[in-house]
């Protein structure tokens, strides 16, 4: 094989590998449009420096002027490769001067198609044969220029136009990349300009003997645009590592995120709002209930919540849906095995720009034995406050046997002086008829002590109606009553008679009231006989509320004790318990109401409570 067969072939069969190297990395859609722009630009190279070892072996002008008319078909389709990988892969370049270099070598195809015998000669006249290098001989074309033949050098020139533009604004861009790059393009393709066309021009004008180079001066833009893409390609493959990173880390991160909400019994959730659908990392929606292969759309949730949880379930959600996208709520739901648990959820909406509700992010969690435990609380603490009413009667047994025996004694004594009445001769009706009125009056009496005690022994469900304090406190007072007497305890009241009703549980209230009272009996135990006074006062207080103060004339509350009175199991008696007044607090704070104490600045103890007035009842 000869030299120059050699020398040429070598960058063709380059160029050809890169251009299928790149069609290759093109079809499988990765930068598509430089893979493109890149291969044909490799293969017009290719088959230019094809051309041109032909045109050295011609053997006839005819053979040379076809070659040279052929040759414009490359150089257009390296063109158009050039300006697209300019355009499109470093995003520069003005469009108008791409469109004229692209026109310009068009109008150079069709000329050299139209015009003479080709766009460089009008007509080739004879081949020069010369020894080149190596010692071989090559053809040269001769004969007369095509006066078109300018415009293969414009169209060069509006490309290197073009692409210093796009070299400058690549620079003006700042980076490192776009420095490197302006470099290199606007490099490379200057000195193919100047090779290739400038030598093309002078060994068609005759003034050198040289075969044409325009292929092998194509080498460097070839490299160059291969090197910007092999950069791009060993990025890609960087980021691609990262990625996997990355995804490695999600995954573990996933792990632990998956095993920290296994453990606290969280299950994370999503709502797509557009598409309707819920997803849950709940393995077989077990804490929704429904069977795995069903899909979850928000109507279908809704409806295996508890009858009477639904309606506040979905008033949340359009609540935090008008709002600022804040979900939280308590429910009920029957599992499939006949269990109702209880759920804690809680969830924020993403909006779209325009506002519209997107999606719902979340979380889940299992309650069931929260609230079993809340509600065990609750059943010990009304237990509790029953015992502590119970064993209050029991302290007032004896008074209230004494009581109850006075009205017992007369209904005795009534019937008694009956019989008398009916053993005389003459029996006077008039007086047996007001001795039954009084017997009546009398078991009456007994029935409405009875009553009272009943109504606080036993053991009901706390009830929320409209309650007058005024009866409340005359009501204990009676009950009460004997065992004022037996202490020797006088009572000023002073009730309110316009106070308003206030909403709540009578009983509940009676035995707060009767706790107080009873304290302060027994605080007035060591106080002189005369000045054992009891104060009960009724009135408003504020707006919205009754106050109810019990006071009394005993030693009062030393001031460090003020504090922990109310604590449970604090007391000073020998017998107490220390758990009424921590009854009393919760039955009042339970009906929304407050429970404080204070010493008289005189001597004794007062305590005071507060109620909310039942609504629609005015002050
Ligand atoms: P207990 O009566 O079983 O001691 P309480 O909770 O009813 O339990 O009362 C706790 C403590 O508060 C009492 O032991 C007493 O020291 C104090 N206390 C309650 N009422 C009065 C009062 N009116 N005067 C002085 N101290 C009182």
């Amino acid at each position: 094989m000869s030299w120059m067969t050699v020398l040429w072939s070598m960058p063709a069969s380059a160029s050809l590998t890169f251009a299928l190297l790149h069609l290759l990395v093109w079809a499988k859609g990765i930068q598509t449009r430089a893979n493109l722009s890149f291969a044909l630009a490799a293969l017009a190279a290719t088959a230019l420096t094809g051309m041109e070892l032909m045109s050295m072996r011609a053997t006839s002008t005819e053979q040379m002027a076809i070659i040279l008319r052929w040759a414009h078909l490359p150089l257009l389709v390296l063109w158009v490769a050039i300006l697209y990988f300019v355009r499109f892969y470093f995003d520069a370049g003005r469009t108008w001067l791409a469109w004229s270099a692209a026109g310009l070598r068009v109008l150079a195809l069709i000329l050299s198609f139209t015009t003479g015998q080709n766009l460089f000669f009008n007509e080739i006249t004879g081949l020069k044969h010369i020894v080149f290098f190596g010692g071989e001989t090559i053809s040269i074309p001769q004969g007369t220029l095509n006066p078109w033949y300018v415009v293969g050098p414009l169209s060069a020139l509006a490309l290197a136009a073009f692409v210093l533009d796009a070299a400058f604004t690549m620079r003006r861009g700042g980076t490192a990349t776009g420095r490197r790059r302006a470099i290199l393009f606007s490099g490379s393709i200057t000195f193919f300009l100047l090779t290739s066309v400038g030598h093309g021009v002078l060994v068609n004008a005759g003034l050198i003997n040289s075969p044409y180079i325009i292929g092998l001066s194509f080498m460097p833009i070839l490299l160059a645009m291969s090197y910007e893409l092999s950069c791009d390609m060993l990025h890609a493959a960087q980021l691609a590592q990262q990625l996997q990173a990355s995804e490695a880390e999600l995954r573990i991160n996933k792990q632990r995120m998956d095993l920290a909400a296994s453990a606290a019994e969280l299950r994370l959730w999503e709502w797509d709002i557009i598409l309707d659908e819920v997803w849950s990392t709940d393995k077989g929606h077990l804490l929704f209930g429904i069977a795995e292969s069903q899909k979850i759309s928000f109507v279908s949730f809704l409806n295996i919540l508890h009858d009477e949880d639904r309606e506040q379930v979905k008033l949340a959600v359009e609540k935090s849906m008008a709002g600022n996208g804040d979900y939280e709520s308590e429910y009920r739901i029957k599992m499939p095995d006949g269990q109702t648990r209880w759920f804690y959820s809680r969830g924020r909406i993403e909006f779209s720009k325009d506002n519209q509700p997107q999606r719902m992010l979340g979380v889940t969690i299992d309650i069931t034995r929260r609230i079993q435990a809340e509600l065990a609380e609750q059943q010990q603490r009304k237990e509790l406050t029953h015992l502590s009413r119970v064993t209050t009667l029991g302290e007032l047994s004896g008074s209230l046997a004494h009581e109850l025996s006075q009205p017992l004694t007369a209904i005795l004594c009534n019937a008694q002086a009956a019989q008398n009445f009916l053993a005389r001769d003459k029996v006077d009706l008039s007086q047996i008829q007001d001795i039954l009125k009084d017997i009546i009056a009398e078991d009456k009496r007994a029935a409405d002590i009875m009553h009272r005690i009943r109504l606080l022994l036993k053991k009901c469900e706390i009830e929320q109606l409209p309650v007058d304090v005024n009866k409340v406190v005359l009501d204990v007072l009676k009950l009460v009553s004997s065992d004022l007497v037996s202490r020797n305890i006088t009572v000023q009241v002073d009730l309110d008679q316009k106070l308003p009703a206030v909403i709540g549980d009578r009983v509940q209230l009676q035995q707060a009231l009767l706790n107080l009272i009873m304290n302060a009996c027994e605080a007035m135990t060591h106080t002189q006989a005369n000045n054992r006074q009891l104060f009960v006062c009724t009135e408003l207080a504020g707006v919205g509320n009754a106050q109810v103060s019990v006071g009394d004339l005993g030693p009062g509350i030393p001031p460090e004790n003020l504090a922990s009175i109310f604590e449970p199991f604090f007391t000073t008696k020998l017998p107490g318990m220390g758990l009424g007044l921590s009854i009393c607090r919760t039955i009042i704070s339970a009906h929304g109401g407050q429970l404080w104490a204070s010493n008289n600045t005189g001597s004794g103890a007062i305590f005071y409570f507060t109620l909310p007035i039942f609504p629609g009842e005015s002050a």
